[in-house]
């Protein structure tokens, strides 16, 4: 029989004939679109889909999985369309092409994340069809069992994603048997030296054995009979994969290993299960906190049976399987068993219905960062718990820490998206920008050419590209900020001593910045506004001697302020000057001018060093309101709060703040208002005094 025939006569003993019929079909048009393609190994192309079919044929899955298996390379490698498979075989079969040809399309790449990435893509598309998943498996387990074919490298590449991705996969959906020859044949390739000598090793330790195993069977049997059980058992041969694994992990010796010896009973129901491990128990003597119960508590991927481990003849450690044969079959075949082929369609729905359940439950797991420690176990690439997915419009996937927000995602993409972004919208809805972002989640930044960076993001950004792109744009608009500032200070000593600022020569300037250590002259100047020089000192540095002599005490411009100079100008928090009052700049190290009142008590408590003063003056037409702090004793009457409020407000004068202390027939309030200047203020003061409840305004 040709491996075809085989295909359809297996299939035949749990398929309907007009499914049979369509898997025909299907070969055939496969073999079509395929022709004139071969493998690695020469045979034609159209062997590889049928393996993969004959597989999932073994696991008893239903018809459209079994077609899209014979065409899961269509799409990808012919000129046929999913739109024309949808046509001939309908539209589920088309989907699971579809779908397994994205699976193909992610490029497992060396680096843990972007395989954590494409994990994840393959977990999202598990949610919407697992038959995708098991075609998928199947695929690279036929792809596997070839690839002596290949040149070592791929080998070597192939077999390692196996390991890493595919192996873990299969285990946690429970198909044993896939997970077991993955990983064999993983390990073969990826170790093909220590695979040849533990191979070698275990045939020669196999005769000893099986003397013991033998015996120790013999005894099973003889017990189980005695206990009136209808039972299978049988020794369990360990696999090289799993010997290795024990060696590495439990650092044993080959020999240690080996002397463990593995024996499975099946019995026909859980109570026989019970009879069955009372009976062994009082065979041999169990080992203490080896004795596991799955029937009772199942694994997550709903593995259940008895394990117990037995100290035999010689002391030989004994483990032991116990379980139904319905049990068996779930160990083996995992989550495929729950998808075996029923003529029945109630019954069908019921099983999708439990399978898309598992795994909900499943992918909660994994969302859920405390219960994924068994998951990760088996899982090289580093996934959970710290990390969000989230897609970009184009589909892409990102990974970012959890907690990330709309304007970490904006860094991550570019830096000229989080410096110019505005607006998200999270899965097409308007967000804040501070939204934190899910799993799942579809984000679109919205940028603007004139935005920048506001520094209240620091506040709720996550990753530290955002943090220090963020830092960054701010520190450099301070710094052009400061550099202007700085001329003007220079300016106004040089004037102090007579020297116009552009008579200064370019010789001078560059003589200066060396003589310093000065990285430029505009460095230079961004110091002096920032405190770390001071302007009168480098005036007369670039002034020649004479000439700073004698004009010792002529008077200067003092600088104008005009309350745009950003962050390099601050305004005291003690005294809150305004535009109108008598001002005088402080040169403040590491801080820059801080500009104060004349009357501040600071500005007495520094009167010492003159050279940290610098003259100031508001200039005019100036725009923008400053804090003022006024503080009001009035009268405790219903109300009166609210009609301060309404004063206030109607000079349209913003209260940024306001603190209230009562007392019996008194409270007095500290307002922190936002005013133009001090004309400004007197109209909100006389505002105030108009309200007879209000006893006394002073500003603080
Ligand atoms: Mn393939």
């Amino acid at each position: 029989m040709s491996e075809a025939e085989l295909l359809f006569s297996e299939v035949a003993q749990y398929l309907r004939p007009e499914d049979v019929a369509q898997l025909k079909v299907a070969y055939s048009f496969g073999q079509g679109a395929h022709s004139g393609q071969f493998r690695k190994s020469g045979e034609p192309y159209i062997s590889h889909p049928l393996a993969v079919a004959r597989i999932l044929g073994g696991l008893h899955l239903d018809a459209p999985t079994l077609t899209a298996a014979l065409l899961h390379d269509v799409v990808e490698d012919t000129h046929i369309s999913k739109e024309e498979i949808s046509e001939r075989f309908g539209n589920p079969v088309a989907e699971l092409v579809d779908g397994v040809s994205k699976l193909d399309k992610i490029q497992f790449q060396t680096q843990e994340d972007a395989q954590a990435e494409n994990f994840r893509k393959m977990l999202l598309a598990m949610a919407r069809d697992v038959r995708v998943i098991l075609i998928k498996l199947a695929d690279r387990l036929h792809n596997m069992q070839t690839l002596e074919a290949m040149p070592a490298e791929k080998q070597r590449r192939i077999s390692r994603e196996t390991l890493e991705i595919y192996a873990p996969i299969a285990l946690r959906l429970g198909l044993n048997n896939i997970y077991q020859e993955l990983q064999e044949l993983g390990f073969r390739y990826s170790y093909p030296l220590r695979y040849r000598v533990l191979i070698k090793a275990t045939k020669a330790a196999r005769g000893n054995r099986r003397e013991v195993v033998g015996k120790i069977q013999d005894a099973i049997t003889n017990k189980l009979k005695e206990a009136g059980l209808d039972f299978q058992v049988s020794g369990r041969e360990k696999h090289i994969y799993s010997i290795y694994r024990k060696m590495v992990e439990k650092q044993l010796s080959f020999s240690e290993v080996l002397d463990i010896y593995g024996f499975r009973v099946i019995v026909n129901d859980i109570p026989s299960c019970y009879v069955a491990l009372g009976a062994l128990h009082a065979l041999y003597k169990p080992i203490p906190g080896k004795f596991k119960d799955y029937i009772a508590i199942p694994k997550e991927n709903g593995y259940q049976s008895l394990h117990s481990t037995l100290l035999g003849p010689f002391n030989i450690p004994i483990e032991i399987q116990i379980r139904t044969q319905e049990m068996h079959r779930i160990a083996e075949d995992g989550v495929a068993s729950h998808w075996i082929y029923k003529s029945s369609d109630a019954n069908l729905n019921d099983l999708h219905m439990k399978t898309s359940q598992w795994l909900q439950s499943l992918l909660e797991m994994l969302s859920d960062t405390s219960d994924s420690l068994e998951f990760l176990e088996h899982l090289k690439v580093d996934l959970f718990p710290g990390d969000v997915y989230v897609f970009t419009p184009q589909g892409r996937i990102m990974t970012l820490p959890r907690g990330s927000t709309a304007v970490d995602f904006a860094y991550a993409i570019h830096s000229d998206i989080g410096n110019c972004c505005v607006a998200v919208k999270i899965n097409g809805e308007n967000a804040p920008l501070r939204s934190e972002l899910k799993n799942g989640d579809r984000v679109e930044i919205i940028t603007a050419p004139y935005a920048k960076p506001n520094p209240s993001w620091l506040g709720y950004v996550t990753t530290g590209r955002a943090r220090s792109h963020i830092r960054h744009f701010l520190r450099t608009i301070q710094y052009e900020e400061s550099v202007e500032l700085g001329e003007r200070m220079l300016n106004q000593a040089l004037a102090a001593l007579n020297i116009e600022s552009s008579l200064i020569s370019e010789a001078q300037w560059e003589k200066l910045v060396r003589d310093i250590g000065a990285k430029s002259r505009k460095a230079l100047l961004a110091d002096m506004a920032l405190g770390k020089q001071l302007p009168a000192v480098i005036a007369k540095r670039l002034a020649s001697p004479r000439e700073s002599e004698e004009s010792k005490h002529v008077s200067s411009e003092p600088i104008t302020i005009l309350g745009t100079e950003g962050l390099t100008v601050q305004f005291a928090k003690c005294c809150h000057p305004i535009p109108g009052d008598i001002i005088l700049g402080l040169i403040k190290k590491e801080q820059g001018l801080v500009i104060h009142m004349n009357n501040c008590p600071i500005i007495a408590q520094n009167k010492k060093n003159a050279e940290n003063y610098l003259d100031v003056a508001w200039g005019k037409d100036i725009t923008r309101t400053f804090e003022v702090k006024l503080r009001i004793v009035a009268v405790n009457r219903h109300g009166v709060l609210a009609r301060i409020a309404a004063a206030i407000a109607k000079t349209e004068s913003n209260i940024d703040d306001v603190d209230m202390e009562s007392e019996k027939d008194y409270t007095a309030m500290s307002f922190v208002l936002q005013v133009r200047n001090r004309y400004h203020l007197a109209q909100v003061i006389r505002n105030l005094r108009r309200i007879k409840e209000v006893a006394r305004i002073t500003r603080i």
